[in-house]
């Protein structure tokens, strides 16, 4: 038994299931990944807390609230195909992979990528592939996704994103400004674009999403 399931419970009960998340799966997988291994050694004793941490590169892992939040967002049942564009530590990934048949994740940053990699081979998380690039473009070739899961703050949904989204998919993203933004859920309802269903989750304050369709670097 390692020495931080203790905070790594009290963490999902007072940081996530007391804000209201209530998704038991999300929950397990929460309690269950150990979120101590995706962070730096200096920063160990800080992983269970209620707060973004540094990675690198001026690049965070989300606040463990936010993680539960977008995850339980996209309703996983375990048989679907996601999508997530911001791989950051690969403790997202790891929750996501935990939940659905088929996670693929891509980051911008090479050396996080790779880092995130080892952390997820440690884990035998084998139903994760990766890419490094822009993922604002997706990954059109593994398209359709049920699930789209963006980790960085965009300044509008990415059109090409949402044609990647299988009819009934989701979509969960943090648009606005570069300081703040909101986080939406978009459900693609039929197969024309036009149908779909946007939801304002909450506030939120992410690092930017820097690429075609986000930000400029
Ligand atoms: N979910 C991550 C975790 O659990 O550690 C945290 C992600 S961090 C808040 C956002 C990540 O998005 C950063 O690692 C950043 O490099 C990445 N990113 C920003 N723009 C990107 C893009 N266009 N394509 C892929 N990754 C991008």
């Amino acid at each position: 038994m390692d020495r931080f399931r203790k905070p790594r419970l009290k963490m999902v009960e007072t940081q996530i299931r007391a804000r209201g998340v209530t998704d038991e799966r999300v929950l397990a997988a929460m309690a269950r990944i150990p979120r101590h291994l995706f962070v730096d050694e200096a920063l160990i004793e800080q992983a269970y807390n209620d707060n973004p941490l540094p990675i690198g590169k001026s690049q965070t892992i989300s606040q463990p609230y936010i993680v539960a939040l977008m995850t339980a967002a996209l309703k996983l049942t375990g048989k679907e195909k996601v999508l997530e564009i911001g791989t950051g530590s690969g403790y997202q990934t790891a929750i996501l992979a935990e939940l659905a048949e088929q996670v693929f994740s891509i980051e911008r940053i090479a050396q996080l990528a790779a880092e995130a990699r080892k952390r997820l081979d440690a884990l035998n998380c084998f139903n994760v592939a990766m890419r490094v690039g822009d993922g604002t473009y997706g990954w059109r070739e593994e398209s359709p996704f049920d699930g789209i899961m963006v980790t960085a703050g965009a300044p509008k949904v990415p059109k090409i994103l949402l044609e990647q989204l299988a009819v009934g998919g989701r979509l969960v993203i943090p648009t606005g400004g570069r300081i703040s933004q909101d986080l939406l859920r978009v459900t693609r309802l039929t197969a024309d674009l036009n149908e779909i269903k946007t939801e304002v989750l909450c506030g939120c304050r992410f690092v930017d999403l820097i690429g075609e369709y986000g930000w400029d670097a």
